[in-house]
Formats: structure tokens, sequence, C-alpha cells
């Protein structure tokens, strides 16, 4: 078993993944993160987080992501790019296949995330990245003094429509219910924002324009009236699917397609542990990744442990 190249493998380079790149080179695990793009996930796309303990006056995603990445490579994680494309986890020894090689290792921790689910509607694929987006940081400053919607009524949507209005002049946000379900202080803030109308119980049905977005047609699902708005861009922001594109039926997910993992992080197969938002888990943050990996880290030294022993 010598020819093993790691004892943990990590997927994903998000807060979950990072925290347990940082828990198992800390406990001396020969461990490898791999992150298809750079680390930090959906955090490097956050303007500004105010509910991570330990910084009271909040932080950029950004810079909480650097941070998390210094640390974790003070304790000599290693850290490759590259996109994981398929597992073989059923073994006692996993293969992980990259791009260009493949990696043995005794344990696996998933922490592949998730990404913005889409609405389906007519448009939406064509002007993708065209004028539509789901990342404000990413993209509100190009929209300076525009009229934007946006989709959604949970914590992020919320949030990042209250960003979109440093920039634009109008934001038109839309929701299928006639209350958000974003937590009380972020509603608060919208309601006294001049700059944001919610347009309740309405769907967006479609997105047009000629070379990108110039016009969302809402429905208001209660009188089945179609509205046109002129707009300049538009957000989406309706939840999140898992990133398990890569990942063997042998393990158990749920009907959302998200790893069931039990209290240690468990996953169906022993060895492989789950973290994070790719997790089934009533609640998608960055602290409750951060716990996940924390749990999902030690059982997998534990885990090892017992089974280098077992081998030796
Ligand atoms: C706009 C926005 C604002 C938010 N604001 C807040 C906030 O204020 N406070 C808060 O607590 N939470 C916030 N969240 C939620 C928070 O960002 C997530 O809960 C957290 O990032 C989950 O961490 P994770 O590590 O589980 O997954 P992710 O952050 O999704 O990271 C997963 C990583 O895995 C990588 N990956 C996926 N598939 C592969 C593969 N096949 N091979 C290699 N790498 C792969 C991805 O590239 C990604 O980097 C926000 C999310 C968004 C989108």
């Amino acid at each position: 078993m010598n020819d093993v190249d790691f004892d943990l493998v990590v997927i994903g380079g998000g807060p979950a993944g990072l925290t347990a790149g940082l828990y198992a080179s800390r406990a001396r695990l020969k461990t490898i993160l791999i992150e298809r793009l750079s680390p930090g996930g959906q955090v490097l796309i956050t303007d500004w987080i105010e509910n991570y303990p330990g910084y009271p006056e909040g932080i950029s995603g950004p810079d909480l992501v650097d941070k998390m990445t210094a640390q974790a490579q003070q304790f000599d994680l290693k850290i490759e790019t590259g996109e994981v494309s398929s597992m073989a986890l059923s073994d006692r020894v996993k293969t992980i296949q990259l791009d260009s090689k493949t990696i043995s290792a005794y344990g696996v921790i998933i922490a592949s995330g998730a990404s913005p689910k889409k609405l389906g509607v007519p448009g939406e694929d064509t002007f993708f990245g065209r004028g539509i987006s789901s990342c404000a940081t990413c993209d509100a400053p190009f929209y300076k003094d525009g009229i934007l919607a946006a989709v959604g009524g949970g914590d992020t949507a919320v949030q990042e429509s209250l960003y979109l209005t440093k920039f634009a002049k109008k934001v038109y946000l839309i929701h299928r219910r006639d209350q958000l379900r974003a937590e009380a202080v972020l509603q608060e803030r919208a309601f006294a924002n001049g700059k944001i109308e919610i347009l309740w119980d309405s769907v967006l049905s479609r997105i047009d324009g000629l070379s990108n977005v110039e016009e969302v047609t809402v429905k208001n699902l209660k009188t089945e009236a179609e509205t046109a708005y002129t707009v300049d861009g538009c957000f989406i922001w309706v939840g999140t699917q898992p990133n398990t594109e890569f990942l063997p039926d042998s393990v158990s997910i749920d009907d959302g397609g998200f790893i069931n993992a039990d209290a240690k992080m468990q996953t169906s197969l022993p060895g492989v542990f789950a973290a994070g938002d790719v997790r089934n888990t009533p609640l998608r943050q960055i602290a409750t990744a951060i716990g996940d990996a924390a749990i999902a880290a030690s059982s997998a030294e534990h885990y090892i442990d017992a089974l280098k022993s077992e081998l030796a």
C-alpha cells in the first residue's frame, strides 16, 4: 500500500474544503485539495459578509477567502488546480480522476459545494453572461445608473439586491410570494431602500433582447397579467443545486441530489465524507460549511488511522 498517493483527497476549495484541508493537514494527514477554479467557492462572489463570527465590522468575501487559504497553507496543505471528473470509491483505496491524471487515497472528503439554480425560462441560456448573472459582486459595477431585474426572496436575493442599488438607479425584485423569506434585518433594509421595488406574487416568464438583455416579462400569479419591463440586466437568485456531476451512483443522495451524510459526515460509503453546501443540510452558510468540514476531517482522520493500522 506504499504506492497510495495521499492519505486524504479533499474535493473543492470553498470554505468547507479549505477548513477540511486545514484540519487534516494540521493532523499530519498527507492531504491534497483539488479545486477547479481559484480557492474560495461561492464566497469569492460575495460582496460583504456580516454573519461570520470574528469580524464584527464585516468582511469582504475575497478577503475572508484569502485568510482561509493562507491559514490552511500554513500547515502544508497541497492545493492543486484541476477538475474531478469521476471517482471509484468502493474499494479501500479510492481513485479520483482529474482532467489529466488519477490520484489514489485512503479517504475522500467531498466539499464541492453548490451552484446557482436556473429558472428555465426562455432567454435565460441565450443571455447568460450577456446581461444575466448570479454574481452581483462580479457584475453590478457594469450597471451604473441602470435598471435591473432581480429574482428571488431569500437572504442571498435580498442581500445582493441591496448591493445592486450601490450602482443601479432602480432594482425590480421579483418574488413569487407575498412575503420575503430573507432574514428580518435584510427585509427591513430592502423595504427602506427607495431604489428597490418589489414585484410581489410574480414570476419572471421570459427575457428578451438583441445581443444583450433589454426586456423582462413578469407574470403576476394572482391576476395572470403579464407586464414587460425595460431593463439593462437581470440577476437570478433562486436557490442552489449540488455540484455532484462526478459522483458515482453508489453514494446516496436525497431527492434534490444533495449527498446524504450522518452526524460524522460519513456518506453511504466507508472512507467517503461530505461537508458544506453539497450535503443534505437544513442551512447552507459559511458557518455551517466549516462546522461540517471540521467534523468530516476528524472522522476521516480516525477512519484513515484505523485503516492504515489494519493494512500494516
Ligand atoms: C451571492 C452569495 C452570497 C452569500 N452570502 C453569504 C453570507 O453573507 N454569509 C454566509 O454565511 N454565506 C453566504 N453565502 C453562502 C456561502 O457562500 C456558502 O454556504 C458556502 O460558500 C458553502 O461553502 P462550500 O465550501 O460548501 O461550497 P462552495 O463555496 O460552493 O465551494 C465549492 C468549491 O468546489 C469546487 N468544485 C466543484 N466541483 C468541483 C470539481 N468537480 N472538481 C474540483 N472542484 C470542484 C467549486 O469550484 C467551489 O470552489 C452566499 C452565497 C452566495 C452565492
